[in-house]
C-alpha cells in the first residue's frame, strides 16, 4: 500500500526520508523515459504500458453492506474501486475486477460514500503548533473522513488567492484527505471590508465564512451574500450576536449563576439566525448556519426551510451529546442531565470523570441547557439540520490549562464525532444509519456543490468502512491529530471507522478489525 508517512512524523508535521525520497525517484525515472522518447521511441512506448498497467490500482470490497443514501441503496454487495474511481457496484463487481486487483473482506461492515467534515480548523498557516496540514488529515482519516473543507481563520486569513494557492499545494503534498477551502468573507476577517470574493473563487474555494468571528454589519453581509450569490458560493455563517454575548464564557443559565461564569445567551445565537434568514430572502443567497447550538435557532430555521427560503444549518456532536452541566464536573453532569446518556441500568459502562471549570468543555457556542440539547436531536432526526460536523478546533495544552475565563473556545472532534453522532441518532432510534451517513455525505456534498458524497459509478473511489457496533474508547496515545483538547477521552464509545479510503487508496486501516482476503 504504497509508502506511507508514520504516526510521530505526521505529529511532527514533516515527512520520513523515504517518502520525499521515493517521489523524487518517481520525478527522475519520469524525466528519464522522456529522455528515451527521444532516442528510442518504441522501447519507451512499451515501458511506459507496462510502468500504467503496473500502477493501475484496483481494489475489491466484498461482502460488505453497501449504503449509499445518495442512491438509495442498502444491500449487501461488493464495490470494485479502479484507478481512483468507482467502477463497479454489485454482482457484477467481482466479475469486473482486473486481475491482480487486490480484494478486501468486508463482511459484517458497512461501506459508505467517504464521509465529509465541512467544519475543521487546520490552523494551517500560523499556528501550526496547534495542528498542521499532516496532522489533521491524519485524524480526519482515523476518523473516517475522506474530505474536509478547512476554515479560513489561520494566521494570515485565508482572505487572498495566495493563501488559497498555498494550502492547496500542501495539501496534495502532505494531506492524506481531500481538503478543500473556504474563504474569509471580510478581509482578515475583521468584519470590516469584504475581501475579494470574486478571485477567493476563482482560486477554488467552494465556500465562504468568517468563522470563529460573525460579520456584524447587517449591510456589509447583504452585500456579501448578493457577491456570493453572483459567484455561486455558500456563504457559512458563525452566529453571535456581539452586543448580546460580549465576554460571555458558558451558556447563560442556572450552572453559570452557580458557577460564577459569565453568560452567552442563547439569543446571542438566534438573533444572527434570524437576520441571516431575512437576509436570505433578501437576496437570494444560500446561508448556512454554523454549529447550531440553541432551540430557538432550530425553530427558527424549521419554519424558514417551511417558507422556502434558502437557509440550512449544521449541528455538532458535543453540542448534542453534552449541557452545560458538564461545565460543573463529571459528577454534577452523570448525576443530571447526563443519566440517561449509556441506558442506567447495572451493565452500563464506567462513566469518565473530570473536575468542574475543565476547559475542554469550553467551546464557541457553548454547551446548553438539556432542552437545547433535545431541540437539535429533534432537528436533525425531523431533517431541519440537514448536516453533521466536528468543528475540530485544536489547541495547545498550555492554552486550555489555565482559568476558564482565559482559556480559548473549541476542541478537537474529527476522531470522535462519527461515533458520537451514531450514539446519539442511530443506537438511540431517532435517525436510520442511511439518514444519519447522509449528514455527513450527500448533505455536506450538497450545499457545497461538491461531486462526491456517493459511491454512483465513475465518481471518485472516496469510500469509509465502518462498524457501527464497535466499541472502544478514545486514547490520547492513540490520537493522530497534535492537539488533546478532547473532552471525550476514556468515554465508552460505540461505532468506528474500520478503513479510510480516498481515491481508491487506503488513508486509514484499522489492522486489527479487519481481516485481508
Ligand atoms: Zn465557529
Amino acid at each position: 500500500m504504497g509508502i506511507e508517512p508514520t504516526w510521530p512524523a505526521w505529529k511532527a508535521g514533516t515527512l520520513p526520508l523515504s517518502y520525499t525520497r521515493a517521489r523524487g525517484e518517481l520525478r527522475r525515472g519520469r524525466g528519464l523515459l522522456r529522455s528515451l522518447e527521444m532516442i528510442a521511441p518504441a522501447l519507451a512506448l512499451s515501458i511506459r504500458e507496462r510502468v500504467s498497467c503496473h500502477a493501475m490500482n484496483a481494489l475489491l470490497l466484498t461482502g460488505g453492506r453497501v449504503l449509499d443514501p445518495a442512491n438509495r441503496l442498502d444491500s449487501p454487495a461488493d464495490l470494485l474501486l479502479v484507478d481512483g474511481k468507482i467502477a463497479a457496484v454489485g454482482d457484477r463487481a467481482a466479475g469486473q475486477a482486473p486481475a491482480g486487483a487486490e480484494r478486501m473482506d468486508v463482511q459484517g461492515l458497512v461501506v459508505c460514500p467517504g464521509l465529509i467534515d465541512l467544519h475543521v480548523h487546520l490552523r494551517e498557516p500560523g499556528q501550526t503548533a496547534k495542528e498542521t496540514i499532516a496532522t489533521g488529515t491524519a485524524a480526519a482519516a482515523r476518523g473516517g473522513f475522506t474530505s474536509i473543507l478547512c476554515m479560513p481563520n489561520t494566521s494570515p486569513a485565508i482572505d487572498t488567492a495566495g493563501t488559497v494557492a498555498l494550502i492547496h499545494e500542501r495539501a496534495s503534498r502532505l494531506g492524506l484527505v481531500n481538503v478543500f477551502v473556504a474563504g474569509a468573507i471580510t478581509k482578515n476577517i475583521a468584519g470590516e471590508e469584504l475581501a475579494a470574493i470574486g478571485s477567493l473563487k476563482r482560486a477554488g474555494v467552494v465556500a465562504i465564512t468568517d468563522d470563529g468571528h460573525c460579520v456584524q454589519n447587517n449591510e456589509l453581509m447583504r452585500r456579501a451574500l448578493e457577491y456570493a450569490r453572483m459567484f455561486d458560493l455558500p456563504v457559512l455563517d458563525h452566529c453571535q450576536d456581539y452586543s448580546l454575548v460580549t465576554d460571555g464564557v458558558m451558556h447563560e443559565g442556572y450552572w453559570s449563576t452557580v458557577l460564577g461564569l459569565r453568560g452567552w445567551p442563547s439569543a446571542g445565537e438566534e438573533m444572527i439566525v434570524a437576520r441571516n434568514i431575512l437576509l436570505a430572502e433578501l437576496t437570494g443567497a444560500h446561508v448556512h448556519c454554523q454549529h447550531l447550538s440553541a432551540a430557538g435557532s432550530v425553530a427558527l430555521l424549521r419554519e424558514a426551510k417551511k417558507r422556502g427560503v434558502p437557509i440550512s444549518g449544521e449541528a455538532c456532536p458535543h453540542h448534542f451529546t453534552l449541557t452545560d452541566a458538564a461545565v460543573a464536573g463529571g459528577e454534577k453532569f452523570w448525576a443530571g442531565d447526563g443519566k440517561d446518556l449509556f441506558g442506567g441500568g447495572p451493565d452500563a459502562p464506567a462513566r469518565p470523570a473530570w473536575p468542574a471549570y475543565d476547559a475542554n468543555f469550553k467551546m464557541n457556542p457553548p454547551l446548553r441547557s438539556a432542552r437545547d440539547r433535545e431541540a437539535v436531536l429533534e432537528g436533525l432526526a425531523d431533517g431541519t439540520i440537514e448536516i453533521l460536523c466536528s468543528d475540530h478546533a485544536p489547541h495547545c495544552a498550555y492554552e486550555k490549562e489555565v482559568e476558564f475565563d482565559y482559556a480559548p473556545f473549541g476542541i478537537t472532534g474529527l476522531e470522535t464525532e462519527l461515533a458520537l453522532s451514531l450514539m446519539q441518532l442511530v443506537h438511540t432510534r431517532r435517525l436510520s444509519l442511511a439518514d444519519a451517513i447522509a449528514k455527513y455525505t450527500v448533505g455536506p456534498a450538497r450545499l457545497l456543490r461538491l461531486d462526491k458524497g456517493t459511491l454512483g459509478v465513475g465518481k471518485d473511489a472516496d469510500v469509509t468502512i465502518l462498524d457501527p457496533d464497535r466499541e472502544w474508547t478514545f486514547d490520547r496515545d492513540e490520537t493522530a491529530g497534535k492537539s488533546l483538547n478532547s473532552p471525550f477521552y476514556g468515554w465508552p464509545l460505540k461505532g468506528r471507522a474500520v478503513a479510510t479510503i480516498v481515491g481508491g487508496k487506503k488513508a486509514w486501516i484499522n489492522q486489527a478489525e479487519t481481516v485481508e482476503a
